[in-house]
């Protein structure tokens, strides 16, 4: 049981731990914006090609859902705005920004750029930004009817690749909520066994402590009860007394020539009406010198009887 104990004790700081990194995790993952789950599903490659799943984030307050294929618009394509290019109902446009530094000729803002892409139709407007990171500002300024995603680096090379390879290419939008949930999901189940897994221990160790305190306890009482069961008596020069009827002078009297019977423990021999304690074995010392070495080591401090015998025979 005690075993036990200590094995859950040693888990604790794992626990702990891992408690520490979720909710530190998932502190980060918040302070993010809205994270957007792209699933890419290629149309017509083998069957061995699965979906997969990409991340980007929103651009402002457009979170949502969005799906279609994946078509690519050139920024430029982007400039006239009477010109009607309605290609397919459900479609994705993604959008490789260029570089600032590259001096194409900004015809519209980025975000009138977003909005005239969605008015053509589009579901949902991806942002290559790898090379205008700026745009992000500018994208996150206004507000947007559809769903408008940012990618960068990796994520952006994915699927620029596919448009340029000519892959035919279902894309979903949405809103990334599973991760967040999740976690908080999960910091609440390490917290309940975290929780359980304390407790068992507090109470394993409380009722090992009872336990030992109660047999303690017994073993005090035992002792208190052997010795109060001891004789006791007044101590009296004149009376018989362990055989020394020796008189003395007078109370305190330290005189050097003594030969009346002493206390073993304080070696002061007994005088006049002090308590004294009978061990069974007949060794006498006052009460007070004997009774706290007694209810410690249950035995005559001279011949080492122990006065705890009749009691254990008893089977108290
Ligand atoms: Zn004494
Ligand atoms: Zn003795």
């Amino acid at each position: 049981m005690r075993l036990a104990a200590q094995r859950l004790a040693g888990l604790w700081p794992w626990l702990f731990t891992a408690v520490l990194q979720v909710a530190l995790g998932h502190a980060g993952l918040e302070a993010a914006a809205t994270r957007a789950l792209i699933k890419v599903t290629l149309l017509n490659s083998k069957a061995t090609v699965s979906p997969f799943t990409l991340e980007g984030v929103f651009a402002g307050s457009s979170n949502g859902f969005a799906e279609g294929k994946l078509m690519q618009s050139h920024p430029l394509s982007l400039c006239n705005t009477s010109e009607d290019e309605r290609q397919e109902s459900f479609f994705i446009s993604i959008v490789k920004l260029e570089s600032p530094e590259s001096k194409v000729p900004q015809c519209l803002p980025l975000l009138e750029k977003a909005r005239l892409a969605l008015n053509r139709g589009a579901q949902a407007v991806i942002f290559d930004i790898t090379d205008d990171l700026n745009a992000a500002v500018e994208l996150n300024s206004g507000i947007l009817k559809k769903p408008v995603v940012m990618v960068k680096a990796g994520v952006a090379e994915e699927l620029m690749g596919l448009v340029n390879k000519n892959e035919e290419a279902k894309v979903e939008i949405n809103i990334m909520m599973e991760t967040p949930k999740w976690t908080h999901y999960e910091v609440g189940i390490l917290l309940t066994v975290v929780s359980v897994v304390l407790a068992i221990i507090m109470i394993f160790a409380f009722r090992s402590r009872c336990r030992s305190n109660r047999t303690w306890d017994s073993v005090h009482q035992q002792t208190m009860r052997a010795i109060s069961r001891l004789e006791t008596r007044t101590y009296s020069s004149q009376g018989c007394s362990g055989g020394s009827h020796h008189s003395r002078g007078g109370r305190g009297s330290n005189s050097s020539s003594s030969s009346g019977p002493m206390c073993a423990i304080c070696l002061e021999e007994f005088l006049d009406g002090q308590d004294l304690r009978i061990i069974s074995c007949a060794h006498e010392f006052h009460k007070e010198c004997v009774d706290p070495w007694l209810l410690q080591h249950r035995t005559c401090p001279l011949c080492m009887h122990n006065i705890m015998g009749s009691e254990e025979e008893s089977g108290v």
